[in-house]
């Protein structure tokens, strides 16, 4: 018989990998927690209309990606494509504005786009995230862009990811600019791709993060968007880029940067890899002052971002990640069996991690089997500590071994591990 294969652009996360997860999410709960931003989690399938009014009804997320189904009564409903609209649904439907002026939020779980799957690019993906709801200011532009700084640097990425930084402006300069690229790029309307011909209609800021040389050469001479910045757009702009330079958070920016999403406003954001190939973003984030609004909610700014687990991990891979094992008990004799689980349970108890042997292996493939592991000490009970009421203790990095009393092997654990 054929055997099921699981979905393409899905994956299975097997325990050797579940590991370098758990690792992650852990760093991401760290450092939230640091920064004060509490755990939030929504459902996987929302209403479609959550996204096609929260991401923009002519996003390639919304017009190509989305799983969307009728549901029995007749109701069109989607697993989410990204999070921010279901946070942002969540905060308005439980009045989290009210009962805070700030609202520091993260989450993590898994998301779902029908896109080409390569490299860092899956049909069920992953993301951590955070929001924050309830300020306009530039300081909590620069506290979301640290968090992901500090997530960075947690997991060895600060050298390898390069964030590339850019405002957008208000909808008031957006408006002014978009008429401007519109004369701009009106002469050479036919050279343009058949995207960038809908987009110069509907949205003609995304031509300018098109990946075509020959459109990215046709826009060379284009106005800039900062040439169209009110008062308020720059000051802030300027200022969270000063306070990027007091925490010495490197940036370049980059007027291309625009966001594939229709909800961003004023700061946008992007971490780039360079060590994962051309699906290099790792993390993407910005302002987005009216999403709230446009939801039906009361009027909050807010800002956020979101990364890829995935792309992390990917990032990640060169990195060695210490085996959680502290100990690996070897057994060698199944009449010393009750003393090796007593021993064990004992060291267990004191928090150590503990494997052992239940397969009544030889001492070489159980030496083996220690080294496999990644625990950082073997412990020997042979015949001879047997009948002397000793026990050794290996250290598996340096090969160095010694001898001592059974008794005081918690003592000796502890000081070793310590
Ligand atoms: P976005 O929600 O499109 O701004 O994406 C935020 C981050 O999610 C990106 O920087 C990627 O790291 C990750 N990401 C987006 N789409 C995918 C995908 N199809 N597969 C894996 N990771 C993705």
């Amino acid at each position: 018989m054929k055997i099921i294969q699981n979905i393409k652009g899905t994956q299975d996360i097997l325990p050797l990998e579940t590991k370098k997860w758990q690792n992650l999410e852990a760093s991401v709960r760290k450092v939230c927690a640091r920064f004060g931003y509490e755990e939030i989690r929504t459902p996987i399938i929302e209403k479609t209309q959550l996204f096609s009014r929260g991401v923009g009804e002519d996003t390639d997320i919304v017009t190509k990606e989305m799983y969307t189904w009728e549901d029995k009564d007749g109701t069109s409903l989607t697993l989410r494509p990204e999070l921010t609209a279901s946070v942002a649904r969540s905060f308005i439907q439980h009045n989290l504005g009210g009962k805070a002026p700030i609202q520091r939020l993260f989450y993590m779980g898994p998301l779902f786009r029908r896109e080409r799957p390569q490299k860092g690019r899956q049909r069920q993906f992953h993301q951590f995230g955070v929001e924050a709801f309830g300020s306009d200011n530039p300081e909590q532009d620069a506290e979301i862009i640290a968090i992901a700084w500090h997530i960075l640097s947690e997991c060895g990425l600060n050298n390898v990811a390069s964030l590339n930084l850019n405002s957008i402006g208000s909808s008031e300069c957006r408006k002014k600019y978009r008429e401007a690229l519109r004369d701009y790029l009106k002469p050479n309307l036919e050279q343009l791709s058949e995207t960038s011909q809908k987009r110069f209609e509907l949205n003609p800021l995304r031509i300018l993060d098109t990946k075509s040389i020959q459109e990215q050469n046709l826009l060379k001479d284009a106005p800039k968007i900062s040439n169209f910045f009110n008062d308020n757009d720059k000051e802030h702009f300027d200022s969270v880029q000063e306070l990027l330079d007091t925490l010495n958070i490197p940036f370049i920016i980059n007027e291309k940067l625009v966001r594939g999403l229709d909800y961003y406003s004023n700061t946008v954001f992007e971490f780039i890899s360079s060590n994962i190939g051309s699906q290099d973003a790792l993390l993407g984030g910005g302002r987005y002052n009216h999403l709230v609004e446009s939801l039906g909610g009361k009027k909050s700014s807010g800002i956020g971002f979101a990364a890829g687990m995935e792309r992390f991990l990917l990032a990640m891979n060169e990195q060695n990640f210490e085996s959680n094992i502290d100990i690996y008990f070897i057994n060698l004799d199944h009449k010393s069996i009750s003393k090796v689980f007593s021993l064990t349970d004992k060291l267990r108890k004191n928090g150590f991690s503990v494997l052992t042997d239940t397969l009544r292996r030889s001492m070489k493939s159980q030496l083996r089997e220690a080294n496999r592991s990644g625990a950082k000490y073997a412990i020997i009970l042979g015949d001879v500590e047997l009948s002397e009421n000793n026990i050794t203790i290996k250290n598996l990095k340096n090969g160095e071994q010694e001898t001592i009393q059974q008794n005081d092997l918690i003592n000796k654990m502890q000081s070793l591990t310590n």
